[in-house]
């Protein structure tokens, strides 16, 4: 059996890196994007453990290392932006909260569609519409109006999946909501800001905003709530822009400019923080890689270095079963499930922890942060940034 073609959704991270891989071992691909262009924006993400050695086989960590963000560390503060508590990087030799390896998410999407352009076909602003699958492939149907024939389609298109809709069912079912949402944005430099620190603020009310210095023209902005019943739709930029501005009025530090600058972000981006769990990742010739299968959360720290695994492991798959793809399916089921399972586990504390509903509260979190900094507490921290290697990769021909 063999097979040729494959159809991936989503040019984020994940389905750059599964087109990277398939091509390697001999696949046609294309990969289709909902956006019109790689998509910019987040903050950095961490490319942990084993995620480390498959960018290295990717040849792309000399792009990765010049790239990263030189974090010292993260720490809260007031609102007249005194230190309240600190976590520094060097504290767990790169593999605490803050990784070695941190580079912005934007950042990261276009090293690896730089990396695979030229090898893979990439189709911006067009999405999947219909799924049709027969005996000797799946028929796909685009919202451009286009009808083409795939032997397989990978879902990469992150934690609101289509690919994920049109073949296991509405995403009610999968996601599992943390009860907050958090968004990311670029907003002007903030000059008087320490560069090297990711500073972040807690406001009664289950709230957070957090800046994390870029370059001297531009910074990072996050702003996270409590949802406490709210719910807004995630294709309505307007509404979740009016949701913000009013759940941060009032709010003092940094946030009044971060509010202003949100109107115009060129790179706006809302979520909600939740995981995604399923039963399984695969139907027939469509599987699941990524977020859209089994999203862990901004609050794991793994979703990046999970996507990066899970590309290297289900293209590994299919060239060992020579395009079975049921057997191939299978098999990376099988090696990644236990791995997902360990990352999904989030630290202690959770979406409460993170977000403290009162002025006490903020309190504890401050002490418990300087308490986490000290041994045998820290052993904690680096317990979750060590999952990050709980999978052994094999070495595929
Ligand atoms: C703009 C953006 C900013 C982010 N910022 C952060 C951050 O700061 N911190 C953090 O921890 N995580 C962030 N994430 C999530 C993080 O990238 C993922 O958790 C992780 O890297 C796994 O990536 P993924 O490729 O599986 O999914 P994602 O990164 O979510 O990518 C999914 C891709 O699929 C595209 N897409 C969606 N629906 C369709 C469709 N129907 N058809 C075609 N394409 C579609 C999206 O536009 C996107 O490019 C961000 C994601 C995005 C898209």
């Amino acid at each position: 059996m063999r097979t040729n073609t494959v159809l991936i959704s989503g040019a984020s991270i994940a389905g750059p890196a599964l087109a990277y891989w398939l091509h390697r071992h001999g696949y046609a691909v294309t990969v289709v994007e909902r956006a019109p262009a790689i998509r910019p924006g987040g903050h950095a993400v961490d490319i942990r453990g084993v995620a480390r050695d498959v960018c290295a086989a990717m040849g792309i960590m000399p792009q990765i290392t010049r790239d990263r963000v030189h974090e010292e560390g993260f720490a809260w503060v007031d609102p007249a932006g005194r230190r309240t508590s600190e976590m520094p990087a060097s504290l767990f030799g790169g593999e605490g909260i803050v990784a070695e390896y941190e580079i912005l998410r934007g950042d990261l999407a276009h090293i690896l569609h730089e990396a695979t352009r030229a090898d893979a076909e990439y189709r911006f602003g067009d999405r999947i519409t219909a799924l049709s699958e027969g005996d000797d492939g799946v028929e796909v149907t685009f919202r451009s109006g286009r009808t083409e024939r795939y032997d397989l389609v990978i879902g990469a298109d992150g934690i609101h999946s289509g690919v994920r809709a049109l073949a296991f069912g509405p995403e009610e079912r999968f996601i599992r909501r943390l009860g907050a949402y958090t968004a990311y944005f670029t907003m002007p430099a903030q000059p008087d800001l320490d560069p090297h620190w990711f500073l972040m603020h807690g406001i009664p009310g289950g709230r957070c905003a957090g800046i994390r210095p870029e370059n001297e023209h531009t910074a990072k902005a996050m702003l996270s709530f409590r949802a406490d019943g709210r719910t807004v739709d995630p294709r309505d930029v307007a509404a979740q822009k009016a949701l913000l501005a009013e759940v941060f009025a009032g709010a003092g530090w940094r946030v009044p400019a971060m509010l202003d600058a949100m109107g115009d972000a060129p790179d706006f981006y809302f979520d909600v923080i939740g995981q995604v769990h399923m039963d399984r990742w695969s139907t027939g010739r469509v599987a699941l890689l990524g977020d859209a299968g089994y999203c862990a959360s901004p609050l794991s720290g793994l979703g990046t270095s999970m996507g990066l695994v899970g590309a290297y492991l289900l293209a590994g798959e299919l060239a060992r079963s020579g395009g079975d793809h049921v057997t191939a399916f299978a098999a990376y089921e099988r090696l990644m499930r236990p791995y997902v399972k360990q990352c999904q586990q989030l630290p202690p504390g959770g979406v409460r922890g993170m977000l403290p509903d009162s002025r006490w509260a903020i309190s504890l979190r401050d002490l418990s942060t300087r308490i986490m900094t000290r041994r045998p507490f820290a052993a904690l921290m680096a317990k979750q940034a060590a999952k990050a290697d709980a999978i052994t990769l094999p070495a595929y021909a």
